[in-house]
């Protein structure tokens, strides 16, 4: 355990994500929420159909997609809060002789009792199978360092779709000018998508899951 929380940012990604062309999820049926899928299951496919879309980082189904040479970084330098996961990639014929070596960036940091300690809202709770969903917080995301498993990359299990960082990820990618994502410090995020307080507007972009409703 270290002993302060360090310098975290939010990991965005800036370019557009593959096409998911095979995704499994297991389901949850409930009288309430309805058929709802609750995890993916297994490994999935992908198809790249544009150069713009061969970056380091990128997305697949509710997940990250890195290149083998961003991976070997990571371990090399001990990053610890993930593992490499299998995924089938395919790209369109005039891409296919580009560097198309990628595995699942499967993030296992994750945090603890967040919500409890933050005092995040709660925005819907299901009274059949007490699913509940909270509200982002609009400007920065507190990290108490009582939350934090120590990971140099986690997720926030009551805030899906974000991932955070410590400063060895970051000096990381741009030490080696990696693409695809940039790293927004915790305190200076703002809430990009509009989830709040319009969420109920905005659509959230389909490849996060959960989703925030
Ligand atoms: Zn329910």
């Amino acid at each position: 355990m270290r002993s302060s929380t360090p310098n975290l940012f939010v990991l965005e990604r800036t370019a557009e994500a593959p096409e998911v062309i095979d995704v499994h999820f297991r389901h949850l049926v409930c009288g309430v929420c309805g058929t709802r899928p609750v995890a993916r299951v297994g490994s999935t496919a992908v198809r790249f159909f544009k150069q713009a879309q061969l970056v380091d980082v990128t997305r697949t189904a509710g997940g990250l997609l890195a290149r083998h040479k961003l991976l070997e970084r990571l371990t090399e330098h001990l990053i610890t809060g993930w593992r490499a996961g299998v995924v089938r990639v395919e790209a369109i014929p005039s891409l296919c002789d580009r560097d198309l070596s990628y595995s699942e960036l499967v993030i296992v940091g994750h945090t603890q009792c967040y919500a409890e300690r933050v005092g995040l809202q709660v925005d819907s709770e299901c009274s059949e199978c007490g699913r509940r969903a909270y509200l982002v917080p609009q400007e920065g995301i507190p990290m108490p360092k009582e939350c934090w498993d120590g990971s140099d990359i986690f997720m926030i299990d009551e805030l899906p779709g974000l991932t955070i960082v410590t400063a060895a990820v970051r000096d990381l990618i741009k030490q080696y000018g990696h693409t695809g994502v940039r790293c927004t410090p915790l305190t200076d995020w703002r809430d990009p998508l509009g989830w709040m307080p319009e969420k109920r507007l905005a659509k959230p972009p389909s490849d996060v899951w959960p989703p925030l409703r």
